[in-house]
């Protein structure tokens, strides 16, 4: 069922090449969301890895994780949670910086959508470097909650993302679909 799950998301992806700049091939899944069926079966996949994981609440890393991860909280019953680019939400925030390949970001949660009592799990659509989710799930770690896990849609298997998140996770579930 996993592998005929990973072909219907696999056929509804686009490789774009060279862009947003040469050398990076991005991955389109705007194909996906427009296919009711891949995008029904990949929110019910990852509604069920929140159940596994006994999640409280999902975070959704923007832009593309808040598509995949708002239907998802509202199928497993569960609050949603932005993270944001730094400047963009209104209330009290932490904020964590991470590098990049030539300078570096920052990104923030409003810091009372979570408490000690809440187990997160993370969600995204590409898993690349890893820096994204790995200063997520710092960012959850530091707000007294417990991280469950993380899932995304694909991971770029070229690249170290895996080796960077998973001391993070702490033994919590990693998923890539
Ligand atoms: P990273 O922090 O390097 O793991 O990058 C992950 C973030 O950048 C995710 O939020 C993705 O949406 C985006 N991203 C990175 N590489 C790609 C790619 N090749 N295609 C589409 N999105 C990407």
């Amino acid at each position: 069922a996993a592998e005929e799950l990973a072909g219907l998301l696999r056929g509804r992806i686009r490789d774009v090449p060279d862009y947003p700049k040469p050398g990076i091939l991005f991955k389109d899944i705007t194909p996906l969301l427009a296919d009711p069926e891949a995008f029904g079966a990949l929110t019910e996949a990852l509604a069920a890895f929140c159940k596994e994981a006994g999640a409280t609440k999902v975070v959704g890393l923007e832009a593309r994780g808040f598509i995949l991860a708002a239907p998802v909280a509202v199928r497993a019953g569960i609050g949603f949670v932005p993270v944001r680019k730094a400047g963009k939400l209104p209330g009290a925030t932490l904020s964590q910086t991470y590098d990049l390949e030539y300078g570096s970001a920052e990104i923030e949660i409003h810091a009372e959508d979570l408490t000690a009592e809440d187990r997160v799990v993370v969600i995204d659509d590409v898993l690349a470097t890893g820096g994204t989710a790995e200063a997520s799930l710092r960012l959850i770690r530091r707000s007294g909650a417990r991280v469950a896990g993380l899932a995304v849609l694909m991971e770029l298997e070229f690249l170290p993302g895996r080796d960077r998140v998973l001391p993070e996770l702490a033994g919590a579930p990693y998923q890539a679909l």
